[in-house]
């Protein structure tokens, strides 16, 4: 999937295993102590990461790791080191960064060298933050080394684990210590009214207006700080009291809270963006409305449609268009938002407060759409109708038929074919668009999966 494209329908043979996001794990460390020859080692080498050159952001950081079976997501972040500030300062900004978003920090010293001074205050950092960090005594490549390894004790980090990210040295050991550190597997995610207030995410790059809307929606209502219990690393909620229900919008303080930028400020918000959908049953995803629709805003709307997450798109700024760009946008919104047409859209201004008021019918209507459930009998009966009247196209001789389907599950809805032959895409995409006409479902993702009888 290129990432213009925005994949609605995700129709794959078996059905799809309901595994979650992967905790994350953030390296960290000086330049030159082995950070990406680790990940690299981590990876097992099936993913080369590019050899850096200094001060250039590397093109992703954030690569797929497994280890006894169990997931993680590895992040660099040896790319980002903005040449603006001091090497320690920039080091620190960016342990304090990994800190916030990932589950385990793995810190990384160079035992041939020991601790420095950057790494005392890097130390300092993450012992605030009260975060699982794994040491890493790197390049212990034989035993003789192992004793600069035992020196990093004095760090009061715990005990440092002797690696040789070159040669592989203890990075099994190393491995098993991170999967200790990691968070306990999260039962599966329950949904719905039961579960207390509704979550709500609400998404958008930088400087579309997150903050000035969640100002504008806390507005006189008193804003609870909902301080979840137990750990720090929790993102702190705000329940917020709107159309005579109270919401609970995710992760209010990552948007408050505003990060100078630095090279690393994409990862960190598409990190942050994953783990704010990981929590919420709805995602509104703001656009400036004034600007044209970017790469960016498309990929957020597809992360919240490969989340299966309920969506309400909301333009915003509509206070600064001219009479032209308004009727531009209301004539073009369609086509460019054309993989989330059955997105609810509300234009507003966070600003001045127009139509914020109809967020929440918004928010209503997508969360009753993912919330949907088709009787089988009505479902029998819309696709026999659509085999009767619209077959499948014959291909090499053969016309594969849906036999009958069930909706699988709610939030999103979610459905079985059974076919007697692999569907293809266009098909896909015209029962899912029948569907909608059919049985509407606004505001949510369709998850479509095939099961073929040979
Ligand atoms: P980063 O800047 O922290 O990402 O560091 P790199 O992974 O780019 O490594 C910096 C240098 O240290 C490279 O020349 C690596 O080959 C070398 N290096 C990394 N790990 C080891 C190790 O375990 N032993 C030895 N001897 N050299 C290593
Ligand atoms: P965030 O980075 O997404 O949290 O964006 P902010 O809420 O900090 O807003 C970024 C900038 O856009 C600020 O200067 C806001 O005053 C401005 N802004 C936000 N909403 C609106 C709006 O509806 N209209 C106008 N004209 N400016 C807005």
């Amino acid at each position: 999937m290129s990432e213009h494209e925005i994949e609605t329908v995700d129709v794959v043979e078996d059905a799809p295993g309901d595994a979650g996001p992967a905790p994350v794990v953030a390296v960290v460390g000086r330049p030159n102590v082995g950070k990406s020859t680790l990940v690299n080692r981590i990876l097992g080498r099936r993913e080369a990461v590019v050899e850096d050159v200094p001060g250039v952001t590397r093109d992703r950081v954030a690569y797929d790791a497994s280890w006894s079976g169990r997931r993680f997501t590895v992040v660099d972040t040896g790319g980002w080191l903005p040449d603006s500030s001091g090497l320690a300062a920039a080091i620190a900004e960016q342990a304090r960064l990994a800190v916030e978003l990932a589950d385990v920090v793995l810190f990384v010293v160079d035992a041939t060298v020991g601790a420095t001074d950057v790494d005392e205050a890097v130390v300092e950092i993450l012992r605030r933050s009260g975060k699982p960090v794994v040491l890493v005594a790197n390049k212990v490549d034989d035993m003789a080394a192992e004793a600069d390894a035992a020196v990093l004790w004095s760090l009061g980090i715990g005990e440092p684990h002797p690696v040789s990210a070159l040669h592989g040295r203890g990075s099994g050991d190393l491995l098993d210590a991170v999967l200790e550190a990691l968070p306990k597997e999260a039962p599966p995610e329950t949904f719905g009214e039961a579960d207390g207030p509704r979550r709500v995410a609400l998404l958008g790059r930088p400087n579309v207006g997150k903050s000035s809307l969640l100002n504008r929606l806390a507005g006189e209502q008193r804003a609870v700080v909902d301080e979840v219990a137990g750990t720090t690393r929790d993102p702190v909620d705000e329940l917020i009291e709107l159309g005579g229900r109270t919401w609970r919008f995710i992760d209010t303080a990552g948007i408050r809270r505003r990060h100078k930028e630095n090279q690393g400020a994409d990862f960190y918000a598409t990190l942050r963006t994953r783990s704010a959908l990981e929590r919420a049953e709805v995602a509104v995803v703001l656009v400036d409305a004034g600007q044209p629709l970017a790469e960016q805003d498309l990929r957020i709307i597809s992360m919240v449609v490969d989340a299966g997450r309920a969506l309400v798109v909301a333009y915003n700024k509509w206070d600064v268009l001219d009479e032209e760009r308004r009727l531009y946008l209301e004539r073009e919104i369609d086509r460019q938002l054309h993989h989330a047409r059955w997105a609810p859209r509300v234009n507003i201004s966070a600003r001045t407060g127009r139509h914020v008021e109809k967020l929440v019918p918004a928010i209503e209507t997508a969360l009753e759409g993912w919330g949907t459930r088709v009787p089988t009998s009505k479902l029998n009966q819309f696709f026999a109708d659509l085999v009767s009247s619209h077959p499948h196209p014959v291909r090499g001789g053969k016309q594969p038929r849906v036999l009958f389907a069930t909706q699988a599950g709610v939030r999103p809805p979610r459905f079985v074919l059974f076919t007697t032959g692999f569907l293809e895409e266009g098909y896909r995409r015209f029962i899912e668009r029948r569907l909608r006409e059919e049985f509407g479902f606004p505001g949510t993702p369709l998850d479509i999966t095939m099961k073929i009888r040979d």
